[in-house]
């Protein structure tokens, strides 16, 4: 089968497209929590630990992903330190990461989305990259040599985590800008992929490089996901009762 990356004809391997590693906090007793899909009739399917797609790519272009997916394991799994919080009205309204590895992290992002796009994967089927998927292909390839503001970053973490699943993966726009969303455990990652300028929501939020990683918290209750997961779940009970 021919790899999406090399484009070899290679044998491909179990690929993983969200890392397993952001599933760790939704994990209960070492249960395998319900994976919360949006999607008619797939509500109480188990959730995979960290999705895989099987047709993607070979052997040696997974490894190109690893040191990536490690770099964001480690990124997301650190302590959050009481000084790094940033407070408001006795409130923790965002955390100050400090400085990251720009280049992993931003690769590590930009390959799940391609990923993500490149997939057959019914959880990934918002995410359609179209001429970008081949313009990412090209960063991922050169290792970020040329950096694109095409495609920015801002993670957010919710902060109140009573509700527990994965939405699959959409697409929103910001100020009338293209974006897509991957909710991750207790973050929220949003990918700007635009030629548009930046929005005034998301400047100060972007991560850049040699500034420090700023990662506002929203309170999931309040959000327009949490209500989403909401319904979602109240529909599954309805649908596994009859
Ligand atoms: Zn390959």
């Amino acid at each position: 089968m021919k790899c999406k990356l090399c484009l070899k004809n290679k044998k491909l391997i179990k690929a993983h497209i969200i890392p397993k590693s952001f599933y760790k906090p939704l994990m209960e007793d070492k249960e395998i929590p319900l994976i919360v899909t949006d999607k008619v009739g797939m509500y109480r399917s188990k959730m995979r630990i960290g999705v895989y797609d099987s047709e993607l790519v070979c052997e040696e272009c997974e490894r190109i992903f690893t040191s990536w997916d490690n770099y964001a394991n480690e990124f997301f799994n650190q302590k959050l330190l009481d000084e790094n919080f940033i407070i408001f009205e006795n409130k923790n309204i965002a955390y100050n990461f400090g400085k990251c590895d720009y280049k992993k992290l931003k690769l590590f992002f930009l390959s799940m989305l391609w990923r993500a796009s490149v997939s057959k994967e019914r959880m990934f089927t918002r995410v359609k990259l179209g001429k970008y998927e081949e313009r990412i292909k090209k960063i991922m390839l050169n290792n970020l040599e040329e950096d694109s503001d095409e495609f920015s970053l801002a993670i957010i973490k919710f902060d109140n985590m009573n509700v527990r699943g994965f939405l699959d993966p959409d697409r929103t726009k910001y100020e009338k800008v293209n974006h897509y969303r991957f909710y991750l455990g207790e973050y929220m990652a949003v990918i700007k992929v635009s030629s548009l300028s930046d929005p005034k929501c998301f400047q100060e939020l972007y991560i850049k490089e040699n500034k420090d990683v700023i990662c506002t918290f929203r309170d999931f209750r309040k959000s327009k996901e949490y209500n989403v997961m909401k319904l979602v779940s109240k529909k599954s009970w309805k649908n596994s009762n009859k």
